[in-house]
């Protein structure tokens, strides 16, 4: 079997992570290396490696992602605007292969992005 991700292993509870949300189907906690003062990343339970790997059935999955993203940005006081992040494949800076939201804010943001 494939050795399990980081991510998978914070679902399991074998390593900790910051968390500031949980429901049945995402959990989300905090970037161990912030780029923002809040930086949250939101993944799914399930183990869907990137968005080139999302298939019909994660179409709710991946819209309720985004509600907790809404959520927890309430929840931080993100009042003035946050940026949602999902990097797909290397060469868009994915290190970590269990799909996950960035979430950031409590800072200016800057478009382009890097
Ligand atoms: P990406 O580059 O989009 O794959 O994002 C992976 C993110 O996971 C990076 O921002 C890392 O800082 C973060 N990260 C890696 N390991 C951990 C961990 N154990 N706990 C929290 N965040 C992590």
């Amino acid at each position: 079997m494939a050795e399990k991700t980081i991510f998978k292993k914070i679902i399991d509870g074998e390593i900790p992570a910051d968390l500031v949300y949980e429901d049945e189907q995402a959990i989300a906690f905090r970037d161990v290396n912030p780029q923002a003062p809040t930086h949250i990343l939101i993944i799914p339970r399930k183990e869907i490696a990137s968005i080139d790997d999302l298939t019909p059935e994660d179409e709710p999955l991946m819209g309720h992602l985004f509600l907790v993203a809404q959520k927890i940005a309430k929840q931080e006081n993100l009042t003035d605007g946050y940026r949602t992040v999902i990097n797909c494949g290397e060469g868009a800076g994915q290190t970590v292969f269990h799909l996950h939201v960035h979430l950031l804010g409590g800072r200016g943001l800057t478009w382009p992005p890097g």
